[in-house]
């Protein structure tokens, strides 16, 4: 993706900034992208949705982040593996709503979940982090590591281009919510709310309420509203990172639960039945360049300066932990109201390990990323990825 600015594969750059003709450039680039779907929805022309698609899933590939974010300077720099460095100018607000506009058009195009697991990340990552706690800024740029800062002004207006493009991401996550591909109910994303919608090729319309406070804990509750006794589908999202999924309808459990599907449920609905889902929210590692960084579920977690538990920046241990390994993270209440979730874990941190009380682990907080920084501060620091000690041998 970074390698396509067809220029001899060379960055051109102006100041800090990607040339704009350049095709590295994301925010535009997936724009372009975008009419493709949209012509191709119009003509039927395959060979532009598929061009699509390809350069969609290399873009999950080599640039998404752990936080659902991308782009250093605006461009394409194969940020996977460069995340956990101080690249500048990262993960502009801009980007990250054409991102989740082009997800959720290829979800819509093509059924496949996936694209809504990466709507979902962004939503409750980057997009919400992007905000500020009064909902009434977007920043412009938003680090991994650092802390939060408001935009600059563009053309001596008070604003920018990522307080105009900001809201869009709301109506990507919410078209995306719930929707129909004609004869089903399908739910890509979980939050409490009362949903209807109308099955054309039943000729019926469906109605249910969802109960939840995912993410920050596993469990939904969908109860039908629907009046009229028949049959249906419904489709429940599985997200690739829930392994272990639990689905229930009416207390009994459903078969062939897999996760990255959908959970398709064809039955005579009555109103009141209730569908229960117990998502895995298990906290894993993530290692990788020799950092380490935490995920529950969708969310990204940080340490954050507010929890005043010592040094944010202080290294792992060599080698302590590995990469995907379960962690023990215990659901704590939160020091203040602008914090969303709150954990504890006990981690091998410090590098005096030498001394038999360095060699215990030490008890630390994380809040979800989203929460993190959010007083827009220098002294509100935060950290997603943390450095691990090398050996001589390294
Ligand atoms: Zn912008």
């Amino acid at each position: 993706m970074a390698d396509r600015n067809g220029y001899g594969n060379k960055a051109e750059t102006h100041g800090g900034y990607v040339m704009k003709r350049n095709r590295w450039k994301a925010y535009e680039m997936m724009s372009c992208y975008q009419g493709f779907i949209e012509y191709y929805e119009a003509t039927g022309r395959k060979d532009l949705l598929d061009a699509a698609v390809a350069t969609c899933d290399q873009i999950i590939r080599d640039e998404i982040n752990i936080a659902g974010g991308s782009a250093s300077s605006e461009a394409w720099f194969h940020g996977i593996r460069k995340q956990h460095l101080p690249y500048e100018r990262l993960q502009e607000t801009c980007v990250v709503t054409t991102w989740m506009r082009f997800v959720e058009k290829l979800l819509q195009v093509t059924g496949d979940p996936k694209y809504a697991d990466e709507l979902e990340k962004a939503f409750y990552n980057i997009y919400l982090a992007s905000l500020n706690r009064n909902a009434d800024e977007f920043a412009a740029y938003t680090p991994l590591n650092g802390y939060r800062s408001r935009g600059h002004h563009h053309c001596a207006m008070h604003t920018n281009c990522c307080n105009a493009n900001g809201p869009r991401g709301f109506l990507a996550f919410l078209r995306a919510l719930f929707q129909t591909d004609g004869e089903a109910a399908i739910f890509n994303l979980y939050a409490s709310s009362s949903e209807s919608v109308f099955l054309p090729k039943l000729n019926e319309k469906v109605a249910f309420d969802i109960y939840t406070i995912y993410p920050a804990e596993g469990n939904v509750r969908i109860v039908n509203h629907t009046v009229k006794q028949m049959p249906f589908t419904v489709k429940l999202r599985i997200p690739a990172w829930s392994a272990k999924t639990t689905v229930k309808v009416n207390g009994k459990p459903v078969e062939g639960v897999k996760a990255g599907t959908y959970c398709a449920i064809t039955r005579t609905w009555t109103i009141g039945d209730v569908v229960e889902i117990f998502f895995d929210m298990t906290t894993r590692a993530h290692v990788m360049n020799n950092h380490v960084a935490f995920t529950r579920g969708p969310i990204a977690l940080a340490r954050d300066t507010r929890f005043n538990d010592g040094d944010i920046n202080e290294v792992f241990r060599r080698r302590s932990i590995k990469d995907g390994q379960a962690m023990d993270f215990a659901s704590v209440r939160a020091p203040s109201e602008d914090i969303w979730m709150a954990y504890s874990a006990s981690l091998p941190i410090g590098s005096h390990h030498e001394h038999p009380d360095g060699r215990r682990p030490q008890t630390v907080f994380f809040c979800d990323y989203a929460s993190a920084g959010d007083l827009w501060q220098p002294s509100n620091a935060y950290r997603v990825w943390f450095p691990m000690e090398y050996g001589p041998a390294d």
